[in-house]
């Protein structure tokens, strides 16, 4: 039996820093389904597919095959057999990925991926609809999100850095705009699971946040009651180590 976290939230808020930063400590694998969509708005763009355009984008769906491969414990994604690793952070990409996550075909494709990953390894894995859809009996659900100023000033020092022109106004409109489509989309949206803690990133440290979900798996390995210990054992030493409690 393996074990999972499902991290959820916008666009921003610190999902997948936090999400590798918990899979690290913890020994489990981390699952970035977000660069899955990527990758599929990646095949759907250099088909020259209009986003808008469902009857082409099931049909390209079934020529795309997608896997996930790791090296040296970082996620590589694979379209048709070739590593796309390093285009999946493109505006383009991110365009397209949002603007086609929302077609049942897409999503029915990259769900069946996540789920058979996360049926043989533990995982972190994060995006909008891990904790309601791709792993409803996670055994940690998290909420994550950040005010969209937090979130708009993060991504501006991020550009600043990088030497990209920016501007916050306009970067804060793009992400009230993802968070509306990604919240009012027919299939998956992205909300709460009843079940998942919600934690506003707005003022906490990346510890603080990585400390409070390891917090949350301990207590819930503590009250699993499974005949076979040995997983939980071993999970708890290298929680209790990596926390500095042995
Ligand atoms: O998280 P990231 O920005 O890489 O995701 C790209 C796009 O993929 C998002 O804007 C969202 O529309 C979509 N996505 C999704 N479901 C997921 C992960 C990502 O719909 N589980």
């Amino acid at each position: 039996m393996s074990t999972s976290i499902a991290i959820d939230g916008p666009a921003g808020a610190g999902k997948s820093t936090i999400a590798r930063l918990v899979a690290k400590k913890l020994h489990f694998i981390y699952v970035d389904t977000g660069a899955m969509y990527r990758a599929m708005g990646l095949h759907f763009h250099k088909r020259g597919i209009a986003p808008d355009d469902e009857a082409a984008i099931s049909a390209a769906c079934k020529e795309a095959d997608i896997s996930i491969t790791y090296q040296d414990g970082v996620q590589q994604v694979l379209l048709n057999g070739e590593n796309v690793t390093e285009y999946l952070r493109t505006e383009e990409a991110g365009k397209m990925a949002s603007a086609t996550s929302g077609y049942a075909d897409v999503r029915e494709k990259l769900v069946e991926l996540q789920k058979k990953l996360a049926a043989s390894e533990n995982v972190v894995m994060d995006g909008r609809d891990i904790g309601t859809v791709v792993l409803p009996g996670a055994d940690v659900k998290i909420y994550l999100t950040a005010s969209v100023e937090t979130r708009a000033k993060r991504r501006f020092l991020e550009l600043e850095e990088k030497k990209i022109p920016c501007k916050l106004e306009e970067i804060a409109a793009d992400i009230e705009k993802r968070d509306y489509q990604d919240m009012h989309r027919e299939h998956s949206p992205l909300r709460k699971a009843e079940d998942a803690i919600y934690l506003d990133s707005s003022d906490m440290s990346i510890r603080q946040v990585s400390d409070a979900i390891i917090d949350a798996l301990m207590e819930k390995l503590a009250k699993r009651r499974v005949p076979d210990r040995n997983l939980e054992g071993a999970l708890e030493e290298i929680i209790k180590k990596e926390c500095g409690q042995i």
